[in-house]
């Protein structure tokens, strides 16, 4: 096998204003990322993905001109299926050769953020196509499921004090059997997020499993406020509670508290996963495969998940790509125990795929490949295309 052609798009969807919904980030009116193919000689084809956000919409040109200036040319003429070999080459830019040399990284400048994204997009589009050319599905490259199916959480509650009891309710009535809400900045006051929180407890009633997140918008007074009054509602994680440039906030946070910690989904590569773990920061770890560095890094921070022992559980908050690799890696982790499921407006994850990935009674099945078990519509593809 051989790469012939690597191609980015950024792909932009827009919502419908009735599925519109309005958070810390504002309102959501689309919903982008950037769909890599990396094409072999003999016509096969692997798909990837990069975000340049973790929320919904973002400006993804940068993530397109790194993929297919930078990155790809390097990689033509190459075998797709020496995949960690081609991650180190790009992570080590023109150090590449020196580092493999040496059994040491030697990163480029770029060596966190949207060009691990960038890096981690082409790094999955090699699994996908290592995938089908040993047709199996990834999982079973990465060593096999642990599990035939795992149980999903619904991901949205924006709804208000008033609300957020029926909004959480609709997706218990779907099947979903946990359920995860928003909170933080986006109340404007400590007091409201308790207050929504409690609301939504109340409604549940104590057999479904309910998370929060605050996107790391609570300054860590505030995030400790919060979980001393929320302490009857038997959160089952408290997502991203502090500012995200703060670890150690994260970690006092957990010395105070036994609400679980979750976080991760913004963080670039195993090293800041390692950073974190080290100052016992986090009690859940939340790769996204289309940030973190595609399979080959999510898998990794699975690895140190389970050397921790603390419990995986990546972002799926992305297009059917970044959710479907997100799901191989989780299936193969016995770390994993729960799954993301978006009930926000997604064109990228319902409508964008041949086959759009299903949840049933609450549970998600094992993914089927041959590779990730993707493909896109193309007319789709087309109409989505931002021209750059
Ligand atoms: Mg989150």
């Amino acid at each position: 096998m051989e790469i012939a052609a690597v191609e980015a798009r950024w792909l932009r969807a827009p919502i419908p204003e009735a599925g519109q919904h309005t958070s810390d980030f504002g309102r959501l009116r689309t919903f982008d990322a950037v769909l890599v193919t990396v094409r072999t000689k003999d016509g096969a084809e692997g798909f990837g993905e990069a975000k340049a956000a973790v929320g919904s919409a973002g400006d993804c040109a940068s993530l397109v001109t790194t993929v297919e200036r930078e990155l790809g040319p390097a990689l033509i003429g190459r075998d797709p299926r020496r995949i960690t070999e081609a991650w180190e080459r790009m992570y080590c830019g023109q150090r590449g050769e020196l580092a493999l040399d040496r059994g040491r990284s030697f990163p480029d400048v770029a060596r966190r953020g949207p060009r691990i994204a960038a890096i981690g997009a082409v790094d999955t589009a090699l699994w996908d196509l290592a995938g089908q050319a040993h047709r199996v599905p990834v999982v079973e490259l990465l060593g096999g499921a642990c599990r035939d199916a795992m149980p999903a959480y619904a991901s949205g509650g924006w709804g208000g004090v008033d609300r957020i009891g029926d909004e959480l309710g609709a997706f218990v009535e779907r099947g979903f059997r946990a359920v995860k809400m928003r909170v933080g900045a986006m109340d404007q006051h400590v007091e409201t997020s308790a207050v929504r929180t409690l609301a939504a407890r109340a409604a549940l009633g104590p057999d479904v499993e309910l998370m929060v997140d605050s996107h790391g918008t609570f300054s860590l007074p505030e995030a400790k406020r919060f979980a001393r009054m929320v302490e009857s509602a038997n959160l089952r994680w408290f997502e991203e509670p502090t500012p995200l440039d703060d670890v150690e906030a994260a970690a006092e946070l957990r010395s105070s508290t036994d609400i679980p910690i979750a976080v991760g989904e913004s963080l670039s590569t195993r090293f800041e996963f390692r950073d974190v773990l080290e100052r016992r920061a986090a009690d859940v770890l939340q790769p996204d495969v289309a940030l973190v560095g595609g399979i080959t890094e999510a898998r990794r921070v699975a690895a140190l998940a389970e050397t921790a022992q603390v419990e995986l559980a990546p972002h799926l908050w992305g297009s059917a790509v970044s959710y479907l690799a997100g799901l191989h890696v989780a299936f193969a982790s016995p770390a994993a125990r729960i799954l993301e499921v978006s009930l926000g407006a997604n064109p990228l994850l319902r409508e964008l795929p041949e086959w759009p990935p299903t949840v049933e009674d609450g549970q998600v099945k094992v993914p089927e490949g041959p590779g990730l078990g993707f493909r896109p519509r193309a007319e789709l593809v087309d109409e989505w295309t931002v021209p750059l």
